[in-house]
């Protein structure tokens, strides 16, 4: 069969690998010169720092096949992510752990105690959190939320905490030992020629032709048995019955000698810092030695027309809109819809390529019990 796929990131490229290897014919298209979507990394000319063009992307996973999968495509160097935090003048370690703990209230509880304490913190009266502050309130009480996560996530999502949904929150560990590790998964690594290499080494098929700076030809689709489309969903229906949001990043770029943060990343959790991170992406790959290093401040804000959207927004509104596009999208013959985009979730990388992975499965069965080939694999 011939297929079409809209977007050269992981979602499309991962597809794009086990359709071609299965003897199918791949054109994939992206409208951006260069493959990997926002997961994107360059060398910078001027230091030789591996920038990660579109933000901080940490590879973590617990799923076996996702990371054999990865490492057929590349190097990829043990990393362990560590994130500390800066409000109100002083400085912490996040996640939330003992040492947080500790610092903010001025203790020196051991684990049971630190647990016992921030359980008499815990706001017992809500059952069933709703939003996000309610989660917070639940799991760790009034101050430590004030602290690290109220004018963080304010800032992030430019919504009080109270509209955004309660597993926003369930991505960061709370925990009661002195581990600093961001991620909880057993592998954590980053490419060493970078993740637009290892995209480019998956999609390097010759069942596969990959035409970058070029649109997916909509109009032109029938040229195709099947579509795949991991671009925005409501741009699939010409944004018929409106725009989905998102939220955009706007990057302002420091340029030091040596070491600027002396970590990855600093988030800054005060509401009157008007960015809410730092990152320093020398450090994302320290196996190598940079004189210069190169920073980005992370400023959040809602896209529009033109901006490149980063993490889907998903309030009630959002997801009104969004069910009328799902349900339009389960009516429309021969594409299926993919990826973060196509299906408007804050989706990390290894969930994308495990998802992709499902998704040519099922392709592959339809095709073989010659049944249509759904619009989703996944619970969107
Ligand atoms: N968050 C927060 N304070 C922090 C870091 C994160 O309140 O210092 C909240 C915020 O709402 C954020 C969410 O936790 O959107 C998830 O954080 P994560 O670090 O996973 O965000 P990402 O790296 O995906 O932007």
């Amino acid at each position: 069969m011939r297929f079409g796929i809209a977007g050269a990131g992981f979602s499309g490229a991962v597809i794009a690998r086990e359709l071609a290897e299965a003897g199918h014919e791949v054109h994939v298209f992206d409208t951006r010169d260069h493959v990997a979507g926002n997961c994107h990394t360059e060398r910078d000319p001027e230091t030789g720092v591996m920038i990660h063009r579109y933000g901080p992307h940490i590879f973590h996973t617990g799923n076996e096949r996702v990371w054999s999968y990865i490492n057929r495509f590349g190097r990829m160097m043990p990393y362990n992510h560590r994130v500390r935090t800066t409000v109100g003048g002083r400085t912490y370690l996040l996640p939330v752990n003992l040492l947080t703990i500790n610092q903010l209230f001025g203790t020196a509880l051991r684990p049971d105690e630190a647990r016992a304490f921030i359980d008499e913190q815990a706001d017992h009266t809500i059952e069933e959190p709703a939003n996000f502050e309610e989660q917070a309130l639940k799991f760790m009480g009034r101050k430590l939320y004030d602290a690290f996560f109220h004018g963080y996530t304010r800032k992030q999502w430019g919504l009080p905490p109270t509209q955004i949904p309660a597993s926003v929150l369930k991505r960061l560990p709370l925990r009661f030992s002195y581990e600093d590790s961001y991620f909880n998964h057993p592998y954590q690594a980053i490419p060493k020629d970078g993740y637009t290499a290892i995209v480019e080494g998956i999609l390097d098929h010759p069942g596969i032709e990959v035409r970058l700076g070029t649109p997916f030809p909509l109009g032109e689709r029938s040229r195709f048995d099947h579509s795949i489309w991991t671009g925005q969903l409501d741009a699939w229906f010409g944004h018929e019955f409106g725009h989905l949001r998102y939220r955009t990043l706007d990057f302002e770029e420091i340029r030091a000698k040596g070491d600027y943060l002396g970590c990855p990343v600093m988030n800054f959790g005060d509401i009157d810092v008007p960015y809410t991170r730092i990152a320093e992406h020398k450090h994302f790959a320290p196996w190598e030695e940079h004189e210069g290093t190169v920073c980005f401040r992370e400023y959040s804000r809602l896209a529009e027309e033109g901006d490149i959207p980063y993490y889907p927004i998903r309030m009630t509104t959002d997801k009104t809109l969004l069910t009328r596009y799902l349900d339009a999208a389960r009516e429309e013959p021969d594409v299926t819809f993919v990826g973060r985009l196509g299906t408007y979730r804050y989706l990390d990388m290894d969930v994308t390529i495990a998802e992709a992975l499902t998704a040519a499965d099922g392709i592959l069965e339809a095709i073989d019990r010659s049944e249509p080939i759904a619009p989703f694999f996944v619970d969107a």
